[in-house]
């Protein structure tokens, strides 16, 4: 296995685990029905990749949800991935942005991280301060989670790849070690995920180094809407507002803003949505 995978590893004298993400099929389809500028792509790429290298990482059933808000050209960025590595995300720019890379596009941006495991959501918070989301990862490990960690992000067009290194709890490494680990880490780019990656990659990247490589798991691109989710939001908008559309245009018309499906509802539908209401009501004993 090698594309859309993610293989994790760790230094056999070093006390550090690792994983690589190579996302080829399904970041292509993460992109689809979308038109975004190469800046944009570029970050959500980076964002696909980060979060299914953090789902991997989590040792529970959940969900991990990538957020950046931006007062830049970027309005609003959300990635999410299950702890089953089910991946979806999407981006909202300006319609004239003009953003080159990622500091123009973020702006005074702050990325939110939230690990969602059934109970309470945990979320942390932190700014986008240096030039890429991957450094802003890593000050989110090292402040919010105390794992210092070392993130690699690269994307293309076709290909979003990344690389996460993280110190194992409790026990130190040698400085000299880690920052070699940080310089070998940079050296990633998207032209290494035009072959097979996966274990070929990892053994070249630490050419030096003794590395035992685990088996890969896939990651899927996987929307979790549902014509339930979209009905209660036409049950929240409220029975006058649906009607009102539908006498506009005849039918109402939702389309999913991360996977593109189209749902419509005609004046049955919301008849059926609203009577479902009516009768619950009432007549029902708690
Ligand atoms: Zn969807």
């Amino acid at each position: 296995m090698s594309a859309d995978s993610i293989t994790p590893f760790t230094f056999e004298s070093l006390p550090v685990r690792g994983a690589l993400i190579h996302l080829s099929r399904s970041w292509r389809r993460m992109q689809r029905n979308h038109d975004y500028d190469q800046a944009t792509a570029e970050t959500l790429g980076h964002a696909a990749a980060a979060t299914g290298l953090i789902a991997q990482s989590l040792k529970f059933d959940g969900a991990i949800t990538l957020q950046i808000h931006g007062s830049g050209d970027l309005k609003m960025l959300v990635m999410q991935c299950t702890s089953d590595l089910d991946l979806r995300g999407m981006a909202v720019v300006e319609p004239d942005a003009t953003a080159n890379n990622f500091v123009e596009l973020a702006g005074n941006a702050h990325c939110a991280i939230t690990i969602d495991a059934g109970e309470r959501p945990y979320q942390g918070i932190v700014a986008i301060d240096g030039e890429s989301l991957s450094s802003s990862l890593e000050h989110y490990f090292e402040k919010s989670v105390q794992v210092p960690s070392h993130v690699a992000l690269v994307a293309n067009e076709q290909v979003a790849g990344g690389l996460l290194l993280q110190q194992m709890p409790g026990l130190t490494i040698d400085e000299d070690d880690w920052n070699r680990l940080h310089i070998l880490a940079e050296t990633l780019t998207s032209g290494d995920f035009a072959g097979d990656a996966g274990i070929d990659l990892i053994r070249k990247l630490f050419a030096e180094d003794d590395v035992r490589v685990f088996r890969s798991r896939s990651v899927d691109f996987c929307c979790r809407c549902s014509n339930e989710k979209v009905e209660d939001i036409l049950k929240m908008l409220g029975q006058k507002e649906s009607r009102a559309a539908l006498k506009d245009q005849g039918e109402i018309e939702v389309v999913c803003e991360y996977c593109g499906r189209r749902r419509s509802f005609d004046a049955v539908d919301v008849s059926r949505l609203f009577s479902d209401n009516v009768v619950a009501g009432p007549d029902s004993v708690q």
